[in-house]
């Protein structure tokens, strides 16, 4: 089932996810209903809040990129409970899009590599070393479990710059939230 979006001004991007307690059957359909609308809308990730559900999840399927900037995807997996860690003090800018925030696109500062570690629908632990863009898109998800979203990590000028499309977005999507 492809579910509801939620948009740029929705107070449910800006509140802390919690963590999944249990991997119920029910939880196993909402996973695989997040693929669905991931896939829906040409996203590389997708995060249950932004669907309107505060639970520690995303999923993605991005797999990585190649020497000639080329992306590549891998069949859709899901973080549950994900925990980064060990992010490189090197840092790398790159532009970044969100399928809560339509059609606005800038570049972003994040570390070039991280760990990851979540739990698999079975359950399992499972760790991940991600560099470059496929450590991007973990970051980007894993933002949106804490309530960040990928223009609050732009700063000064451009992220002023930003305001008028983000309150067009804020205006245009007004009418989805109750
Ligand atoms: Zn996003």
């Amino acid at each position: 089932m492809i579910l509801e979006m939620c948009y740029y001004g929705d107070p449910v991007l800006r509140k802390k996810a919690e963590p999944v307690e249990e991997i119920t059957d029910e939880i196993r359909q909402f996973c695989a209903d997040m693929i669905e609308t991931m896939q829906h809308h040409s996203g590389i990730g997708l995060a249950a809040p932004q669907v309107g559900r505060l639970l520690r999840i995303f999923v993605t399927n991005f797999s990585h990129e190649d020497e000639a900037g080329e992306f590549h995807l891998s069949e859709p997996k899901v973080f549950i409970n994900p925990v980064l860690k060990n992010p490189s003090d090197a840092l790398v800018e790159r532009s970044e899009g969100c399928l809560s925030i339509p059609k606005l696109y800038d570049s972003v500062v994040r570390p070039l590599s991280i760990d990851v570690e979540a739990m698999d629908l079975e359950g399992n632990l499972f760790q991940e070393s991600c560099y470059g863009y496929q450590a991007r898109t973990r970051m980007h998800e894993n933002d949106h479990l804490n309530g960040v979203l990928f223009v609050d990590r732009i700063k000064g000028k451009r992220r002023t710059q930003l305001e008028p499309a983000l309150r067009r977005i804020k205006q245009q999507y007004a009418h989805k939230r109750a």
